[in-house]
């Protein structure tokens, strides 16, 4: 059983239906050990994404304020080289990015061939927040939807595989770690009065998440919903998915890889072939 419930392309999703705080039958000890071994896992897999070059890699990260989309990108990716990744967060939008189409600021950061690009925020806050603040009219924000799927569909067109989290914390959990902050003089540097603002549009977020994830899972770009109370298990949920996802590109990545050596070690051949009968 995966640890993260995969959305299916079309299905309804209740999030009120899924345990914020599931664990897997799992303890702390034992989902700390598996993550350690799928975050090695990856950090292989990206070398071969990297080395291959024939794909790019597109990971999404959401969830409201405290589910913990820093902190899984610092538990999952700390064996994977910062060489072949990027990570972008998406704040309000800049005069100029305003003044542009919403996939604009976007689009110049999905990855290139070999690399990894984790987006924390996206896209998707221009029919979240935009939504539930109502920073644009529904006439506008409803039309994304269908250009966010075509948008995927051209990444993916072009062998970005793309894999989007939804962290799914409760909100008597987020209230546990704002008041915490709160009481942690080294954690006191992320409070922001704004969350307990945002924290009254609970119910107006889950909606638009709802909506959003249902309309937005494509065969070729799933959501994934993370259990997200407990760290430990929220990291390991997104770890096993993302190495559940790439694992089946492992062979065609190795075989090109041999391949292309091949081709190489027959190139120096001939050259010092040539070299040796010019000699
Ligand atoms: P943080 O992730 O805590 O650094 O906060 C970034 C803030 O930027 C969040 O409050 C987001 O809702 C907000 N944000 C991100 N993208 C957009 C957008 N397209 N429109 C309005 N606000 C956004
Ligand atoms: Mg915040």
């Amino acid at each position: 059983m995966p640890f993260a419930t995969r959305v299916h392309p079309g299905k309804k999703i209740r999030l009120s239906d899924i345990d914020p705080k599931a664990n897997g039958g799992l303890e702390k000890a034992d989902g700390e050990a598996q993550l350690e071994k799928l975050s090695l896992e990856l950090g292989e897999l990206q070398e071969l994404l990297y080395a291959a070059g024939t794909h790019s890699l597109l990971v999404v990260f959401q969830g409201m304020d405290t589910a913990g989309k820093d902190g899984s990108i610092r538990a999952v990716f700390n064996h994977t080289s910062p060489l072949g990744q990027r990570i972008s967060p998406f704040k309000v939008p800049t005069p100029l990015e305003r003044d542009h189409d919403f996939l604009w600021r976007v689009h110049s950061q999905t990855p290139e061939k070999g690399m990894i690009s984790i987006f924390n925020r996206s896209h998707y806050e221009d029919v979240l927040v935009v939504r539930v603040h109502e920073l644009a009219p529904k006439a506008v924000w409803s039309k994304r939807f269908e250009h966010i799927n075509n948008f995927e569909r051209l990444l993916a067109d072009s062998d970005t595989i793309i894999v989007k989290f939804y962290l799914h914390i409760s909100p008597e959990e987020q209230e546990q770690r704002l008041l915490d902050r709160e009481r942690e003089v080294e954690k006191a540097w992320k409070l922001s009065a704004a969350d307990w603002v945002e924290r009254r549009s609970w119910s107006k977020y889950m909606t638009a998440y709802e909506e959003a994830i249902q309309r937005c899972t494509t065969s070729y770009a799933p959501w994934i919903v993370v259990p997200s109370d407990r760290k430990w298990f929220r990291n390991l949920a997104v770890a096993e998915s993302l190495v559940e996802t790439l694992r089946p590109y492992r062979k065609g990545w190795v075989d090109a890889l041999t391949e292309r050596g091949q081709a190489e070690l027959t190139a120096i051949r001939a050259a010092r072939g040539e070299r040796g009968r010019r000699n």
